[in-house]
């Protein structure tokens, strides 16, 4: 499954005339199989004994790279901290309030939201997003087990 979103993220990368470097390859790969929703951090610290050459900055420009073609997606969430997200279908997050996970959910796609809000506004409206907040299945866990 993995395998085959990469060959096309792949493809898609030298459609747009993109070099493929060791580096990008990798970033995407991790992207592709972690199916979380990582920091540039994160993927750093995951592919710095792969790469030791490589620096954060690196890994942000990659990412810039893969998110000017279209295949990852930043979250922004108003601090340094963006998350990158390769799922690019239309998709909500649920995000934790302990330990920061984001998961993906499917919910048919709220766009009497986006209508109603032009007319309301006259805004020109481009997207929407929506975030739901909880507590995930392992953070649950840890609770009851201190009690
Ligand atoms: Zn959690
Ligand atoms: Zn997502």
């Amino acid at each position: 499954m993995s395998e085959q979103r990469l060959r096309q993220a792949i493809d898609t990368l030298k459609e747009s005339g993109v070099r493929i470097t060791p580096q990008r390859h990798a970033v995407l790969e991790f992207l592709l199989n972690a199916m979380v929703h990582p920091t540039a951090d994160e993927i750093y610290k995951a592919l710095e004994g792969k790469f030791p050459n490589m620096s954060v900055a690196t890994v942000y420009n990659n990412l810039r790279v893969l998110k000017d073609i279209g295949l990852v997606r930043e979250l922004t969430y108003g601090d340094s901290s963006s998350r990158f997200d390769c799922n690019t279908s239309d998709h909500y997050h649920i995000i934790c309030n302990d330990c920061g996970k984001i998961v993906d959910f499917h919910y048919p796609l709220l766009n009497e939201v986006e209508s109603l809000a032009e007319q309301v506004t006259g805004f020109d409206v481009s997207h929407h997003r929506l975030e739901v907040y909880g507590k995930c299945d392992e953070c649950q866990e840890i609770n009851t087990k201190k009690h």
